[in-house]
């Protein structure tokens, strides 16, 4: 009996989400990208088809389902800037929530009951101690980690109410690139660390405003576990192959164990890019904990999962090289892709 190897990958063109269509590819999958490419690359999809399509259009994901018959789904669409989550949270809301409800809805009257959420530790808002394990209390400060909680406990209700087995994967900071530099971290407006730095590095932003040095960490600025986008991406296929063997849903926390200050990124990025960076001290970002580290034991016990690169050196230079190739690099290969390779759906 040939065993159905189509897994439904919404967000699919996103930067986790192409890492994730990889991963699966890999090992053997057939991801099948949904995605209203409002945030996600046509180019980064490269490792099966592109449905475009939105998660609030009930209709297209009943016809995309009924097309390729997933066993699974692996839902990454979703907004994901904290401070946008802040000052217009209806548009977080919507997409994030109905637009899982649909999905979710979707996939019941579809009989797909495996599922693989994207949650995050930004669902745990301030934690009263750390490593934060998946039984810290889930207080979210923003529209957006409640956004993720909310989606958590539809999974949970679904479960009980019609046996839809989920697997929800807590992620701390993804960051860094594919390690063959085949995809990688392009958001628009770009917010997240490590490719600001780089920038700053490069001259392509004049600085780095470090967003407080007065925390009270070791050197002030603060601290996040950073965990290696490719290393995130195999967690996916892990949970996957759980939820084969049948297994009952379950959370895990994806990090590594191990906190890096901002300070501590930006000497990391100079030290492998060789290049100076202008940093600038600034004021405290609302809503920015001092220090989130992940107990990240529970998914190497039970999803059979490890960081194969947890230190920042090599987070830092995958994302290196990325930024460096640049972005006339990838449409190159893409149009060499396009004319040499037909998907096999
Ligand atoms: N950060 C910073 N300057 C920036 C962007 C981020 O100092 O321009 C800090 C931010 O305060 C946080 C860390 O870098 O402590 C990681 O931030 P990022 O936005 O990458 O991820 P987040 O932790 O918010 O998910």
């Amino acid at each position: 009996m040939s065993v159905n190897k189509n897994i439904l990958v919404t967000g699919g063109a996103g930067y986790i989400g192409s890492h994730a269509c990889k991963a699966l590819s890999k090992a053997g999958y057939h991801p099948i990208t949904y995605d209203n490419l409002i945030n996600g690359h046509d180019w980064a999809v490269r490792w099966g088809p592109l449905e475009r399509g939105d998660i609030l259009d009930r209709s297209r994901i009943d016809d995309v389902i009924t097309k390729y018959q997933p066993s699974a789904i692996m839902h990454f669409a979703a907004f994901a800037y904290v401070g946008e989550s802040v000052t217009d949270p209806g548009k977080y809301y919507r997409n994030n929530v109905v637009g899982s409800l649909n999905l979710l809805e979707a996939a019941r009257d579809n009989s797909v009951s495996s599922f693989v959420f994207s949650s995050t530790c930004a669902t745990y808002g301030v934690p009263d101690a750390l490593p934060i394990t998946e039984d810290t209390p889930q207080r979210p400060i923003n529209p957006y980690g409640a956004s993720k909680l909310m989606v958590e406990r539809m999974l949970s209700d679904f479960g009980a109410a019609h046996g839809m087995r989920s697997i929800i994967l807590r992620y701390f900071n993804a960051a860094g690139a594919d390690p063959d530099t085949e995809i990688g971290e392009t958001h628009e407006p770009e917010t997240h660390l490590i490719p600001l730095v780089l920038d700053a590095a490069t001259g392509r932003r004049s600085q780095v405003t470090v967003f407080g040095s007065d925390y009270n960490t070791p050197d002030g600025t603060c601290i996040r576990d950073y965990i290696h986008v490719s290393d995130l991406a195999e967690a996916h296929v892990r949970a996957i192959e759980l939820l084969g063997t049948g297994a009952a849903s379950r959370v895990f926390n994806i990090g590594t164990g191990r906190g890096y200050s901002v300070k501590e990124v930006i000497d990391t990025v100079s030290r492998i890019s060789g290049k100076t960076v202008p940093v600038e001290l600034g004021s405290r970002r609302t809503g920015d904990p001092a220090a989130l580290v992940a107990e990240a034991s529970r998914a190497q016990d039970e999803l059979n999962w490890e960081a194969r690169m947890p230190g920042l050196d090599q987070i830092v230079s995958t994302a290196w090289a990325w930024h460096q190739r640049g972005i006339a690099g990838i449409y190159s290969d893409r149009q060499k892709m396009l004319s040499g390779l037909r998907w096999t759906e």
